[in-house]
């Protein structure tokens, strides 16, 4: 029976380079099938704040594979990125776009780039975590977890194992986020350690970032956490040619969803000139998922003779190099026209047509629960007397009666009191700490104590976060680390 896909046609140039690359498909007899839904501006348009209507998910979970044409997004309003919306609600963990450069027919100072960077997809910042606390803070949780870091790892090892990659390099700033970004690395140090024969490394993304862009030849397949891999996978696009080439896949344990990397543009929408690539190539990682790695191959090398023969639409048009400029039909006819053939300067491509790389989360056999142990409690609370010793100075009252001790405020994470510096500029937003006395009782009554007599003091509490230890190893940073 041919696989089932569902089909979205987008908004902009999205319904002309779906239909182009439609096209290409048929021409190449991929063995598909597709439902069509609609999502996008028209559904926010009828009030829908996710743009996707609730019978549209049945059949996203049902055909299990998204072929997904750009759509605009509606600025304010309360809408949300459909986009993270459908990478998390159908836990689409992995994140994979191929960065290759396609040099002298399209420009780059690159031309030997050929990196994949694989972007965790689900957590992080986009967790979506935001709150005002004060007139002058608002906060952003970075969530990061132990199977999250796993799955996005192991996918990685085993993509560079399943496409013959020989090196993963992984990007975190665990200099300074120790406990979430040093999740991360450690996870990368563990998983690397089973795969033998694969190069390992790891930078700290600012000096990365930096590498990436000048020497891109340098890395192979580059693995890292959801933000870092959002914005280095359009800086990797860009250099190596347009961000208008490069397809992406979103890859979960079920399901999984393919499409370019650029947006809908809609100023070029509607007048045959959008450069139908991004998703055509985000299709041939679609059948290669499918496991139709032979039509895939067909499908990458026509394209590859197409930009070869120098037939190129308006984007990546260059006097002197480009034949032929075209719009969006014409060049996916030239692509239909050359299916069977390869390119002779670029190197041709072959897929096998092995089964998908989906993989299973397992807790590991050796899980065993840490003892945690309440030491203490992070109070956060507004107050606007700038003067940290004024503040240290109630709260060592309110206390008083307390089995805990007040052991530092913080402001922004910079020490404030004991010992503050008068430079240090302060916010209305003030963290402090409090430790259990000599390793006395802790726990929720003696929190509930704490906020029944902070507040009867007119203490402004925001929020408190407890303090543990887990299996005797701190489970909190000291947050002045810049
Ligand atoms: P964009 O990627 O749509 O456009 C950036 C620039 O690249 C524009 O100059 C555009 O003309 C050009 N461009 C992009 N794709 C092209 C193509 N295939 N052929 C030729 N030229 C191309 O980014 P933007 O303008 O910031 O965003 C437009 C809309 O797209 C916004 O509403 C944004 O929210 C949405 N968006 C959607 C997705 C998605 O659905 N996956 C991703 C990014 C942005």
């Amino acid at each position: 029976m041919k696989p089932r896909i569902t089909v979205a046609h987008g908004d902009g140039i999205g319904p002309e380079i779906m239909s182009a690359t439609l096209n290409i498909l048929e021409a190449a007899h991929a063995d598909i099938t597709f439902d069509t839904i609609e999502i996008g501006e028209k559904v926010y348009q009828r009030g829908l704040l996710a743009g996707i209507e609730e019978q549209s998910w049945e059949t996203l979970r049902k055909n299990k594979v998204f072929l997904k044409a750009p759509i605009t997004t509606p600025q304010g309003g309360g809408f949300k990125s459909l986009n993270v919306t459908v990478r998390k609600s159908l836990g689409l963990y992995a994140n994979v776009r191929p960065c290759g450069a396609y040099s002298p027919f399209i420009r780059t100072k690159h031309p030997q780039m050929d990196v994949v960077i694989i972007r965790e997809n689900e957590e992080d910042l986009y967790a979506g975590i935001e709150h005002r606390q004060t007139d002058e803070v608002y906060q952003c949780l970075k969530l990061i977890t132990r199977p999250g870091c796993e799955k996005i790892v192991r996918y990685a090892f085993e993509f560079a194992k399943r496409n013959n990659r020989k090196r993963v390099t992984c990007f975190t700033k665990d200099n300074i986020m120790k406990m979430t970004d040093g999740l991360f690395h450690k996870v990368f140090d563990e998983i690397g350690s089973e795969y033998t024969s694969i190069e390992k490394e790891h930078w700290i993304v600012d000096i990365g970032a930096a590498k990436l862009a000048d020497t891109p030849e340098a890395f192979d397949v580059v693995v890292m956490p959801n933000l870092y891999g959002d914005i280095l996978s359009d800086v990797a696009a860009q250099i190596a040619g347009s961000v208008g080439l490069a397809g992406s896949a979103n890859i979960g344990e079920q399901c999984s969803m393919f499409e370019a990397i650029h947006g809908s543009a809609p100023r070029r929408a509607g007048q045959d000139l959008a450069n139908p690539s991004g998703l055509l190539l985000g299709a041939v990682q679609m059948l290669v998922h499918l496991g139709q790695g032979k039509t895939a191959a067909k499908i990458h090398n026509a394209w590859l003779k197409t930009i070869e023969d120098g037939i190129h639409t308006y984007d990546v048009f260059q006097e002197g190099v480009s034949k032929k400029k075209v719009g969006t039909k014409s060049f996916a006819l030239a692509v239909c026209e050359r299916l069977g053939e390869e390119p002779t300067s670029l190197r041709p491509v072959s897929y096998s047509e092995s089964t998908p790389l989906e993989l299973h989360y397992k807790r590991s056999d050796n899980f065993k629960r840490a003892k945690k142990d309440l030491v203490g409690i992070d109070v956060f609370v507004q107050e606007d007397n700038r003067t940290p010793a004024h503040l240290a100075e109630k709260l060592i009252s309110v206390i008083r009666d307390l089995p805990l001790e007040l052991q530092m405020i913080t402001n922004r994470g910079v020490k404030v009191w004991p010992q503050g510096l008068s430079e240090t500029f302060c916010t209305d937003h003030w963290r402090c700490r409090m430790m259990s006395k000599d390793g006395g009782p802790s726990g929720p009554e003696v929190n509930w104590r704490l906020m029944k007599a902070l507040t009867d003091r007119g203490i402004d509490v925001i929020k408190c976060e407890n303090l543990y230890l887990f299996d005797g190893e701190k489970g909190y940073s000291l947050g002045q680390g810049q």
